[in-house]
Order: structure tokens, then sequence, then C-alpha cells
């Protein structure tokens, strides 16, 4: 495109929505890296609508002007699904302008809201009627409801509530060709053909641009406490998980899996006291949830543990402070802020049946040990919905090269183990651009072609995030 086209589009795009909400050069450059540093974009804009009629203007305007489009929310994403760098002419369309809470309705339990609210936002509204809106993950204050149900993000109450598809009643969207379609329906049950808002969640941009959204909300858990348990042996996780699930049945919202190598160096870049006095391989940061008080749940959950043998030591926090230190420990163990090679190394997002989790850890580790000797491998994760992050990733400056010459292999390796125990790549971060080609095996070519069928019936001329989530052809 040439400048002098490209300076007509941005002053175009100025009247649809404001020339100060068309953002280019160094103002522009944030959206167009990702939050691991490992994607960027191209686009030669970004276009900040403040209303549903606005986006459909802009996404009429692409339409006419063969610009394409990368919706991105709180750009948290890390799948590399918000960075577009492609030869045709694209715009970052961002919606965080369009972060209005329209209704929370304690009665009918939902909210309504707009796609650039924030999910704290969302948390905070909920909160304030006595409700409690569920999903919850590190990126929180970032992260958007357009974007998590872009994505079908999870986080750490998927044990007890689901991910974000469990979580939609309604949604509102506009189409490639700038039609709205308005589904934002608040009822529970609707069997009155395909229910389209599906195809919505986890499209990652591809389908069009989600604009508003109802969500359900659940009663308060006013009573909310977690514990930091060492794990005897990695083989124990499943019995921990199981006598949890028969001591609090009704309370147990997040079990999360953290390894000492993670936890250890959260510890030392953070400068923070070691929660265990005696150090284990493995922890499970339990967090139990209730209308009610959970602190006996909690006390009996690690007192069968240990008697069971399955549990040798625990961290029960007793303050605010305290839980919120075991918490900072887990949202701080992603290696983003750990490790200053991370985005040259692997961070799976790997979810298996969850029997299956210590084969999968062993199996990685085992390969990484193989590989790259020197590379740190470490675990962490939602394991109470199958879910495991591994890292394997070059330690120091000189390990770098040595891991990208055997990092193919390493992926190859992996995937091959992954699908080996029925498991998927891609968890609650979404395929983006970092998955395209090694998703492919995961799924039949008819699965595949369905997928593109959906794709070109809703996005014709591939104006939505093309490259994104779909294998090539
Ligand atoms: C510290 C940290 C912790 C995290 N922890 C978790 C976790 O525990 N569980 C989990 O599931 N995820 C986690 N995530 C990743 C999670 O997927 C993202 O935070 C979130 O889903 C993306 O929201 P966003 O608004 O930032 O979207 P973006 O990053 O802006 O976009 C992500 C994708 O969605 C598309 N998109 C965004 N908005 C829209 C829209 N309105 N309409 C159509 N498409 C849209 C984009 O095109 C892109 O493909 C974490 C991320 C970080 C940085």
């Amino acid at each position: 495109m040439t400048e002098t086209n490209e300076l007509s589009h941005v002053h175009q795009l100025g009247d649809i929505v404001g020339p100060a909400n068309v953002l280019t050069g160094d103002d522009a450059a944030p959206a167009m890296i990702d939050t691991r540093t490992k994607f960027h974009g191209q686009s030669f804009a970004v276009v900040r609508p403040g209303s549903t009629n606005e986006v459909a203007a802009v996404v009429a305007w692409c339409s006419d002007n063969d610009v394409c489009i990368v919706t991105q929310g709180g750009n948290t994403g890390l799948s590399g699904g918000g960075q577009l760098n492609e030869p045709r002419p694209s715009i970052v369309l961002s919606l965080v302008r369009m972060n209005r809470i329209e209704d929370v309705d304690p009665e009918g339990w939902t909210m309504t809201v707009q796609a650039g609210v924030t999910i704290e936002a969302m948390q905070e509204a909920a909160a304030a009627v006595d409700r409690k809106f569920a999903p919850d993950w590190g990126a929180r204050g970032s992260a958007t409801i357009g974007g998590g149900i872009a994505t079908d993000a999870g986080g750490n109450n998927v044990v007890r509530y689901g991910n974000m598809r469990d979580q939609l009643l309604g949604l509102e969207a506009v189409l490639a060709d700038g039609q709205v379609w308005n589904g934002l329906r608040a009822i529970r049950k609707d069997s009155s053909g395909y229910d389209m808002k599906h195809l919505f969640i986890g499209s990652e941009g591809t389908l069009g641009v989600i604009t508003r959204a109802v969500v359900k909300l659940f009663p308060a858990t006013d009573h909310e406490q977690s514990a930091l348990a060492s794990l005897r042996h990695l083989d124990d996780l499943m019995d921990v998980f199981a006598l949890a699930n028969e001591v609090a049945p009704d309370s147990i919202t997040a079990f999360e899996l953290m390894a000492e190598t993670g936890v250890a160096r959260v510890c030392e870049v953070f400068d923070l006291t070691h929660p265990m006095a005696e150090r284990s391989d493995f922890y499970v940061l339990v967090k139990l949830a209730n209308t009610q008080p959970v602190t006996d749940q909690l006390a009996e959950f690690l007192s069968v543990g240990a008697e069971r043998g399955h549990i040798t030591d625990a961290a029960i926090a007793s303050t605010a402070e305290q839980e919120g230190r075991l918490w900072t420990i887990r949202e701080e163990i992603p290696p983003m802020n750990l490790y200053p090679h991370q985005s040259k190394g692997l961070k799976m997002d790997t979810a298996v049946p969850i029997a299956k989790m210590g084969e999968y850890h062993d199996a990685v580790r085992a390969i990484a040990a193989e590989l790259v000797p020197d590379a740190v491998a470490y675990g962490f994760g939602h394991v109470g919905d199958g879910n495991l992050h591994m890292m394997v990733l070059p330690l120091a400056d000189e390990d770098v090269d040595e891991f990208l010459d055997v990092r193919d292999e390493l992926v190859r390796r992996i995937d091959q183990a992954t699908f080996a125990l029925g498991g998927t790549l891609s968890a609650e971060h979404g395929v983006g651009r970092e998955l395209t080609e090694r998703v492919n095996p995961q799924k039949s070519e008819v699965e595949w072609n369905m997928m593109r069928t959906i794709k070109a019936a809703f996005d014709p001329e591939d104006r939505f995030n093309p490259g994104a989530l779909l294998p090539p052809a």
C-alpha cells in the first residue's frame, strides 16, 4: 500500500470513529506485539470504535476497501492470534473503548456487557450485587470478555464453573459485510435450532467481531480459603484430587499443580519467602469457596491427605495477605517475567485425560532431558481440569543456539506424546498463529474441512484474522 493510500485510509477511518481513535506509528506499536514478545503485527493502524454501530461501519468500510481486520481486546492472548502480518493491508480493531457494563441483573443471574469490558471489572460488578462472575485468570485486569470468548478461555475456576463456553447465554457480533447479529438472549434453555453463539466461542476473531455478551452469574462465595500442599510424589496427584472432591465436592474451585522449579524461581525473582519449610518436587494449590465457611473442609482435606501419605506438608492461608501471597506465586509462575529467553522456548497449553496427567508430565521431562539437557523444564496448571502447562526453556545465553537447533525435533516429539495420550495442544489459549501447523494432526481432515466450510460461509473473503486458527489447506 502506498503512503498516500495509507493516509487516505487513516483519514476515512477517522471519519467513522473520530481521528483521535485511529492510532498509527509509535502510538500503534504496543498493539503490534504480543505479550510474550514473540509475534509482530504489520497493520497500518489501530482503530478504536466506541459502539456496535461504529464497529459495523468500520467492518463495512474494510470490506469496501479490501482491508483485513484483526480484532484485539486486552492483547493478553498467548498464542499470537492478535498480531496480523500478511501482504494485504490490515487494521487492528481494538475494542478497549467498548468497556460499558450495560446491565447487572441479580434476580435473573445475568450481566450484559460490551465486549471490551475486562474480566476484573465484571467480577467487581457481580460482587457489588452479591453475585459471582466465575472466570478468573492472571491477566484479569487487562483481558476482555470479548477476547475470553474468542479464545474460549479457562482459568482457575473451571473445575467448578466450567470455561467461557459454560458462561455465555447470549452474544452480539458484527459479520463480514457489516451486518449486526443480535443474539443477546438471556435465556438458559433454547432448542430452536443451531446455536450460533457457540461458533463464535473459540473462533479467535476469524468469523466476526464479538461486540456484546450476556453471561451467567453465580451465588457469591463469601468464604474462600486456599492451601498449598506438598505432594509426596507426582503419582499422588489424582488421589489428592479425588480426596478434594470427596471432602469438599461443593467447595472446590481451584486445583493447581506447581513444580518446585517454578515456585523457587518466582520466590527468587520476586524476592518472596518460600511458603514451605521443606521443599517438595510438586505442590498443589487448592482453593475452596462457598457461601458457608470452608476452614473445616480444608483442614479435613489436608489431614486425610497426610494420613493417606499423599500430602507431606501444607501451608494454609489464614489471612487475606497469606492468601494473596500463595496466589501471587501461582500467577507469576508462567515464564514471561522469570526467564529472559522465554520467547525462544516452548510453553505448552496441553490438556490430556485427567488420569494421564502424570504420564504426560514425565514424557515431556524425558524428551527434554534427552534433547536439551541444559534447558529448564517445569510444569504448572489447572490440573483439576486436565490442563498442564509444561515449559521447556533455554536458561543461559549460550544455550539458546543449541536449543533452537533441536527445537523442531523437541516440538515434534512432545506433540506426538500429547496426541498418543489423546490430548490437545490448545486447552485454553487458542491456536492463534503459534499452533496452526502443529495442531493439524489433532483432528481429521473431515473435521478441519467442516471448520473451513464455516469460515468460508461467514468470511468468504478471508478478511477476519487470516492465517490464524485454521491449518493451511
Ligand atoms: C498472565 C496471563 C495469564 C493467563 N492465564 C490464563 C488462564 O489461566 N487461562 C486462560 O484460558 N487464559 C489465560 N491467559 C490467556 C488468555 O487467553 C487471554 O488472557 C484472554 O483470553 C485474551 O483476552 P484479550 O482480551 O486480551 O484478547 P486478545 O489477546 O486481544 O485477543 C485474543 C484473540 O481473541 C480475538 N479477539 C479478541 N477480542 C475479540 C472480539 N471482541 N471479537 C472477536 N475476536 C476477538 C483476537 O483476534 C485474538 O485472536 C493468560 C494470559 C496472561 C497474559
